[in-house]
């Protein structure tokens, strides 16, 4: 689960995270009365929305005072970010207004939870400020890392190695160890998966703070994360995944253009997976689970459709307690309510598939069937892309 900045900003001050005062606001106003509240000097208005590069996107002003604030305030809130890994873009509704900070240097300080070794792993750098998926790409050497054992914690002589290897200035040793001790307790207490600190900044009078702050909860520990778990918003998830919710449905949005139905999650992913590999782009996941009745497969076509994107369909049903001519019922309200203006192609086999086939062939819909799932699988990515 992803937090905001000023979320995660709240977690590191707990736990020692020099990070610079500020609160969130959601009104143009309000940002002014946090800007009153902060005082005199520079603030800093910035969207929260769940996407890097934000300060490129537009999305990080700087005032001079809090009527320059409210200014950025108004500009931003409401805005819609976009970035590469969000080309459709987000909508701001929240900001968060923060004393400026004098910036002599920028660093990067990241922490993962690392699959390979599963530990926790450190990542230090000089070149903060930037993109580092970036430097990682072409300077893979500007980035020191650090495995962390779990009975031992950060070492001294790895904040060291880190120091060094990442280029930082070396009279900032200790203060930059106490930084990634504080960040490192945090991390842990909050089962984070992910920290991303950058730019740690050091200030014109040598302090170091944390500029920006990122941090992803794993999901899997949200049960003992009441708090954080509190954090969780939908409004910013796929607004389909969202209807999807509302619908019971086991739904899950992906990037491609071939919509997904089946039965069982192990009988929809394989279908995810055939599909692909016949060169198609699975739109979703979309498991109707077992004994589906009728309204829950018309349910599961209008939610797929709902996404523009979709080019065909791909219905896959193994019938075991679940009946095919439920689900040829369901696919036919559903084909009468809306307007199918792409591909179906439906794969029926097992509990009363005769019954269910003959249906679809008596109810004179442009249903394509297939036999087996390859045969579906090829037949919808043939269809669509045609
Ligand atoms: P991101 O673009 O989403 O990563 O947002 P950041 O919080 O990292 O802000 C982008 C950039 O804005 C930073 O790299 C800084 O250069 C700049 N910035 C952020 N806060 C301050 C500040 O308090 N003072 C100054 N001068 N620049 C800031
Ligand atoms: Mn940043």
């Amino acid at each position: 689960m992803k937090i905001h900045e000023y979320q995660a900003k709240q977690v590191l001050a707990k736990f020692g995270v020099p990070v610079p005062a500020g609160r969130v606001a959601s009104t143009p106003e309000q940002v002014k009365a946090i800007a009153d509240e902060l005082g005199h000097g520079i603030v800093v208005v910035k969207a929260q929305v769940h996407m890097g590069g934000r300060g490129k996107a537009g999305g990080v002003k700087l005032a001079k005072s809090s009527v320059e604030a409210e200014e950025a305030g108004k500009d931003i809130l409401g805005k819609v970010l976009k970035s590469k890994q969000n080309p459709d873009g987000l909508t701001v509704r929240k900001v968060l207004v923060e004393q400026g900070i004098d910036i002599a240097k920028e660093y990067y300080i990241g922490m993962i939870l690392d699959r390979d070794s599963k530990r926790i792993v450190v990542m230090v750098s000089s070149e903060g400020g930037m993109d580092i998926e970036e430097v990682a790409e072409n300077s893979p050497e500007k980035i020191a890392k650090a495995v962390i054992h779990p009975a031992i914690g950060l070492a001294d002589y790895q904040i060291r190695h880190l120091c060094y290897a990442g280029g930082l200035d070396r009279t900032l040793v200790k203060e930059v160890g106490k930084f990634l001790r504080a960040l490192y307790a945090a991390f842990v207490a909050s089962d984070a998966s992910l920290a991303e600190i950058n730019p740690l900044v050091v200030t014109k009078s040598g302090t170091l703070i944390a500029a920006d702050a990122k941090m992803n909860i794993d999901d899997n520990a949200l049960f003992r994360q009441p708090e954080l778990a509190g954090w969780k918003e939908s409004e910013e998830e796929n607004p389909i995944e969202d209807e999807a919710a509302k619908r019971s449905l086991t739904y899950v949005h992906l990037d491609g253009d071939i919509g997904i139905i089946g039965n069982g999650a192990g009988l929809v992913m394989t279908s995810l997976d055939v599909v692909a590999r016949e060169g198609g782009k699975p739109a979703n996941f979309l498991d109707i689970g077992g004994g589906a009745k009728a309204e829950v497969v018309r349910n599961a076509l209008e939610v797929v459709l709902m996404e523009p994107k979709v080019k065909g369909v791909v219905i896959n049903i193994f019938g075991g307690i679940t009946r095919c001519d439920e689900v040829a019922k369901g696919v036919i309200e559903a084909a009468k309510t809306l307007s199918i203006k792409v591909p179906v192609v439906v794969r029926l086999e097992g509990t009363s598939v005769d019954e269910g086939k003959r249906l679809l062939s008596e109810s004179g819909l442009n249903l394509t069937p297939a036999a087996t799932m390859h045969e579906a699988a090829r037949k919808v990515v043939e269809l669509s892309y045609k």
